[in-house]
């Protein structure tokens, strides 16, 4: 297995209603739902590595989250399993996604700096969320519009997608962003040396605004230099810091 051992100085900065008060240990003790719980063993996880110890808790007791990490830290299931698990707890948010067939709204929204992480985290996605009703789509560029559409015309609850896809989708109207409950930007710092702040801002705002507080929205980086520091600000609502460092 992987040793996660060398990750363990923290920096948690807890305050104001619902912040988590001890770190997550062990996944067991996490209440998300014993599907997840499976499908977390199913791949091979026996113990939260230092950044899911946080940002499950904090995910799941409803908080905007900015998390740094280095890379391979586990940043992807931090947020996918208390987020797949908020999801499945919203039965009726989760129907009323599955029937509207004219325009995809979707529920949960990640954006990706690049194709690669887009499809790696789709992956993911399809781990955590087997055998559960969650609907989930990857969109990217570099292939047909209308394929991508066609599958998220199915009913889709998460879209994963690069910046630049999920951009082109919601400039034609085709996908409907009013209804994001969690919106995660994920290799933020990626995102911003790519030069895709403005767009960012752009989806946030189409996504029910900055610093909404309808929606739940994480910010996960490697790095963590002062541009990310103001995207936090700009476009988190009340939120908990999380970073996990190196020792030795
Ligand atoms: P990051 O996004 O921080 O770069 P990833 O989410 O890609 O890291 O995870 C890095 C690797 O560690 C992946 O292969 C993932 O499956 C594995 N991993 C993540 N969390 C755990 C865990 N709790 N136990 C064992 N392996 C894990
Ligand atoms: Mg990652």
């Amino acid at each position: 297995g992987k040793n996660f051992d060398r990750l363990c100085t923290y920096s948690v900065e807890l305050t104001g209603n619902n912040a988590p008060k001890k770190a997550l240990l062990k996944f067991e003790d996490a209440p998300v739902t014993p599907k997840i719980l499976e499908n977390i063993k199913k791949a091979g996880y026996s113990l939260p590595t230092p950044i899911q110890q946080w940002s499950i808790p904090a995910i799941l007791h409803g908080r905007d989250l900015m998390a740094c990490a280095q890379t391979g830290s586990g940043k992807t299931a931090a947020f996918l399993i208390p987020v797949l698990s908020l999801l499945l707890a919203d039965n009726e948010s989760l129907m009323k996604a599955s029937m509207d067939l004219s325009t995809p709204s979707p529920l949960v929204v990640i954006l990706t700096p690049t194709r690669e992480l887009a499809l790696q985290t789709h992956k993911e996605i399809r781990k955590f969320a087997f055998q559960t009703v969650i609907k989930s789509c990857c969109v990217y560029g570099g292939v047909s519009v209308n394929y991508q559409l066609n599958s998220m015309l199915k009913g889709v609850h998460v879209i994963v997608g690069t910046v630049g896809r999920v951009s082109d989708f919601t400039r034609n109207g085709k996908i409907d962003l009013s209804h994001v409950k969690y919106l995660i930007l994920d290799e933020a710092d990626r995102m911003l040396n790519m030069g895709f702040h403005d767009e960012v801002v752009a989806l946030t705002e189409k996504c029910g605004g900055m610093r909404s507080e309808q929606r739940r929205t994480m910010l996960y980086s490697a790095t963590f230099p002062v541009e990310i520091q103001k995207l936090a600000f700009d476009i988190l609502n009340d939120y908990l810091f999380v970073t996990v460092g190196l020792v030795g």
